[in-house]
């Protein structure tokens, strides 16, 4: 049986020096030879790779408008999503027909402010609500679009621009207006993420898997990046649109109720999946999905081997958000971190470690948009509560809205959870110290002022 392929072991002319992310000869490792998909999206923004330094607000205009553009011209997008919508509802497609012109409109109106905005994009603070505001609606897919583009992934791996923007949108489409669990939270987690592997470390890290190259001391390391990092190969593009997909997907047409309570419905997701890991299950899977539509099927240029990659890495990193596998991953985590640890860090635990973290990015947020996503989940949950009410189930912890909520659970949570979490994570990648620093801080204001 031949080795599974993986990014590390790709050796060659494509991550050792033969410039396929130039659009030399060496991208064969990605994609398959003869097919021009690839070629076709990439081959158009491939003198565009603004990361810093060129400018990068003329990138995030032609993304933004991409992304509209896209959902105006090519209704192939929503027969797509229509499509699928059939069979898990929640789906807001026909919106896009009635909008566009109007998104079109707005958005060269306030593009200004818009680029004033995306301009931030990787610093820690970022609220997504207002870039929600500024998208109209569309944060996830703007976002997600913006990153893949502005960090280079698009041209480096030659991605088709059309499919991309399809399959983004879509998959925005495919959350729900839960309290919590929507599109906005999402693409507060991309950006997490993106903050994460850039300012935070993780893409240094993930080069640097040799143990010899990791630095394997904590005390000695920088305290945090002083720029966001690049991709520097097409392996890197590739670890950068797994990460990126993820993030994105992670909550695809989320149900608003936990995995719990879907078990104790009998739902017919708990009851495909044996009541393991329902949601992430379903998120991942059906994301995938939609990505095998040929109007979405960025990846169908790229060899089976790495699709079949591609495809293990985001399944991994969504599992892993389950709230479930928390102790046991966290626990497996820091015994490969310590003191060796950051042997490990280039490997996957690492990448589902960041994704944990960036699902649970707002509570390094400012205290005041951290305590309004904890709002918004505590109505999310009494949400629930009332369900289980009306079903004539007990009502699960937090849940009741006639009695305590999150919001006073929250102490315990960053004193269980959260700050275990974090300060796993910035023993690794010390570059994550400011973000324990935050979540930090914020547990200081709940304990003070519980609400
Ligand atoms: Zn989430």
């Amino acid at each position: 049986m031949l080795p599974r392929w993986r990014p590390d072991n790709a050796v060659g002319g494509c991550c050792g020096g033969g410039g396929c992310c130039g659009g030399g000869g060496g991208g064969d490792v990605i994609v398959d030879a003869g097919d021009d998909e690839g070629a076709a999206g990439g081959g158009a923004v491939a003198s565009d790779m603004p990361f810093r330094g060129r400018g990068r607000g003329c990138g995030f205009l032609s993304a933004v408008r991409r992304v509209f553009a896209c959902c105006d011209r090519e209704p192939a997008a929503a027969d797509a999503g229509l499509a699928f919508s059939e069979r898990a509802p929640a789906v807001g497609w026909p919106q896009l027909h009635l909008l566009p012109k109007l998104r079109l409109l707005r958005l060269t109106l306030v593009s200004e402010p818009l680029l004033a905005f995306l301009a931030g994009v990787d610093q820690w603070d970022f609220d997504t609500f207002v870039l929600a505001e500024l998208t109209d609606g569309r944060p996830l897919s703007v976002l997600a679009f913006v990153l893949l583009k502005s960090t280079g992934v698009i041209a480096a791996l030659k991605l088709n621009e059309s499919k991309v923007v399809r399959f983004l949108v879509a998959i925005e489409d495919g959350y729900g207006s839960h309290p919590y669990h929507g599109r906005t939270h999402a693409a507060d987690v991309l950006h997490c993420i993106h903050v994460i592997a850039t300012r935070g470390g993780l893409l240094r890290a993930m080069r640097s898997s040799s143990p010899n190259r990791i630095p394997s001391s904590r005390s000695t390391l920088p305290v945090s990046l002083p720029e966001p990092e690049p991709p520097t190969s097409c392996i890197d593009a590739l670890h950068m649109l797994g990460m990126y997909m993820a993030a994105a997907v992670h909550d695809y047409d989320h149900r608003g109720v936990t995995n719990d309570f879907l078990v104790l419905d009998e739902d017919p997701l708990a009851l495909l999946y044996s009541g393991a890991s329902p949601l992430e299950n379903h998120h991942v899977a059906a994301a995938f999905a939609l990505l095998r539509e040929p109007a979405n099927d960025f990846t169908a240029s790229f060899r089976r081997p790495v699709r079949d990659w591609l495809r293990d890495h985001v399944v991994a990193m969504v599992l892993a958000t389950d709230m479930r596998q928390h102790l046991t991953l966290l626990a497996q985590f820091e015994a490969s971190a310590a003191p060796d640890s950051a042997a490990h860090a280039g490997a996957p635990l690492v990448w589902k470690m960041a994704l944990k973290c960036a699902d649970l990015g707002h509570l390094a947020h400012d205290y005041e948009l951290h305590r309004k996503w904890v709002c918004l989940l505590e109505e999310e949950m009494f949400r629930q509560g009332d369900l289980e009410k009306a079903r004539g189930y007990s009502v699960s912890p937090l849940m009741d809205r006639l009695g305590e909520g999150v919001t006073k659970g929250q102490p315990g949570f960053f004193k269980a959870v959260a700050l275990p979490l974090f300060g796993a994570m910035a023993g690794v990648l010390p570059g994550m110290r400011p973000m324990l620093a935050r979540v930090s801080r914020n547990y200081g204001r709940w304990t003070s002022d519980p609400g």
